[in-house]
């Protein structure tokens, strides 16, 4: 009975293969993560899913306060004059802006933009707070939710209204500007490999593809397990496009009014869906230890024999300061039953104990990552729990890694081009012309975009894969979320 039961349990999500878009609507709502909402293009983030965001939150906003950075909080609301006073900002965001014009009954003399991202509002307080060259550099940050209206929606990856950070800071000339542009990025970069295991290519966005108002904008870019990139942060030199609109000046010491430059840089909760498309597998969440709500589950063996449940607690008692750790105590049901579900909840290491491991003083410890077992001594159980995560981590990172290698192609010509993107799936590195109408022809022929313009360049052509001028550099191409 049990074990189809638990058939039945590992049946219900697609595999990758036969249906990749369909196995992560499968593991976001069988794990429990999220939910639709009845507010069209938005979803509601369940305990499972929100527990990802908070240690994500947690980590992030510690190496934020080491680099320097405050938290703050500004308006949910923009006036409509003040997103439009940047003219490529409000050109870019425009399609996407939903629009207050009621309160209550009564019509508003000026409509106000729900925030797509706070550079205007925030920029409008920054030309107040700055004066004097003393007051730079500023280095705030807020965690809120922003609303960019999407035709198309899928949870975590793109949603009407989403939750993030933005970072917004003020700087005394380009070089310094710059520096934190890079950074933040490299903060961004550090955390996506060591807390999430997720190798990450860094790089800046072609002119097309970078940010609406920005100066240069810089990215990290993920590869997901169907071949598909996603965009999982971006850093943005701003210059002073922002300053020079929103009149932010200071007198310098040289006694001269000087406008500042700025820089702004994001991550969302699209990161959990990188998560999800980077280390899931056929039996569900694979989630990365540092970000797992839960990072161990105590399943008792046989728990109605005498002392199991109380060797059960007392261990749970004993690791619950060190870990994310529960017990799994239900007795309504079956040991493999709850293998089953704490698996697809991506719990990175389950510990078994029964009567025939209390015999031996031993517990179980099984690795979500690679379904491994091992018996370790029930003395010094919390070393062994510290190292095997420590285990998970590096190996989660050296086998997303891997895939990523495996999927990286280089290419020449446009049938080497073609084949990297829609038979081996994934990046294609090529030379480049950098031009907008090349890109965009690309894009037309392959569905392929730029992900980025690496830092780490390589040069194995003097000609553009594309059109034949002279390349300019070499880009990552892919496909993309
Ligand atoms: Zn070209």
């Amino acid at each position: 009975m049990a074990k189809n039961k638990n058939e039945e349990f590992v049946t219900h999500i697609t595999s990758m293969e036969e249906d990749f878009s369909q196995w992560y609507t499968d593991v976001i709502l069988k794990a429990d993560l999220v939910d639709y909402s009845p507010v069209k293009g938005c979803m509601v983030i369940k305990p499972n899913g929100f527990g990802i965001w908070e240690n994500i939150q947690q980590l992030l906003d510690a190496r934020f306060r080491a680099t320097g950075h405050r938290n703050a909080y500004f308006p949910l609301f923009i006036p409509e004059n003040l997103l439009k006073k940047e003219a490529e900002h409000v050109e870019g965001f425009a399609p996407e802006v939903a629009w207050v014009t009621h309160g209550g009954d009564e019509e508003l003399s000026e409509r106000l933009a729900v925030r797509p991202t706070s550079e205007t509002i925030i920029c409008s307080m920054y030309s107040k707070w700055i004066q004097s060259w003393r007051d730079l550099p500023l280095l705030l940050n807020q965690w809120c939710s922003v609303v960019r209206w999407e035709k198309s929606t899928r949870p975590f990856l793109r949603t009407s209204e989403f939750l993030w950070q933005e970072g917004h800071t003020a700087h005394i000339d380009e070089e310094d500007a710059e520096k934190e542009t890079l950074r933040m990025l490299d903060v961004y970069r550090d955390f996506a490999e060591n807390d999430l295991a997720i190798p990450v290519v860094v790089g800046q966005k072609s002119e097309k593809e970078k940010f609406a108002g920005a100066l240069r904008t810089y990215t990290m870019e993920a590869l997901m397990l169907d071949g598909k990139a996603l965009q999982a942060g971006t850093s943005h030199n701003l210059g002073q496009h922002f300053a020079k609109v929103f009149d932010i000046q200071y007198l310098d010491k040289d006694g001269k009014l000087k406008y500042v430059w700025q820089t702004s840089w994001g991550v969302s909760t699209r990161l959990i869906g990188a998560i999800i498309m980077v280390h899931g597998d056929k039996r569900g969440l694979v989630l990365p230890p540092k970000v797992a709500p839960i990072q161990v589950i105590i399943v008792p063996i046989a728990q109605h024999k005498a002392g199991v449940l109380d060797k059960a607690n007392e261990l749970y008692q004993s690791l619950k300061d060190s870990f994310r750790i529960e017990l799994d105590d239900r007795d309504t049901y079956s040991p493999g039953w709850k293998f089953n579900e704490w698996e697809l909840k991506g719990v990175p290491i389950r510990l078994e104990i029964g009567p025939k491991d209390m015999e031996k003083d031993q517990v179980v410890l099984v690795r979500r990552d690679t379904g491994e077992k091992s018996f370790v001594p029930m003395e010094g159980v919390k070393e062994s729990i510290d190292q095997l995560l420590k285990d998970i981590n590096s190996n989660m990172y050296q086998k997303a890694l891997k895939f990523r290698e495996d999927h990286t192609s280089i290419a020449t010509n446009m049938e080497e081009f073609v084949h990297g993107i829609d038979v081996r799936k994934g990046f294609v590195k090529a030379m480049w012309c950098m031009d907008r109408q090349c890109e965009d022809e690309i894009k037309e022929k392959t569905g392929a975009t730029t992900r980025c313009i690496p830092f780490e360049q390589e040069n194995f052509s003097n000609k553009c894969v594309h059109c034949n001028r002279e390349a300019k550099a070499m880009a990552y191409f892919a496909k993309a979320y």
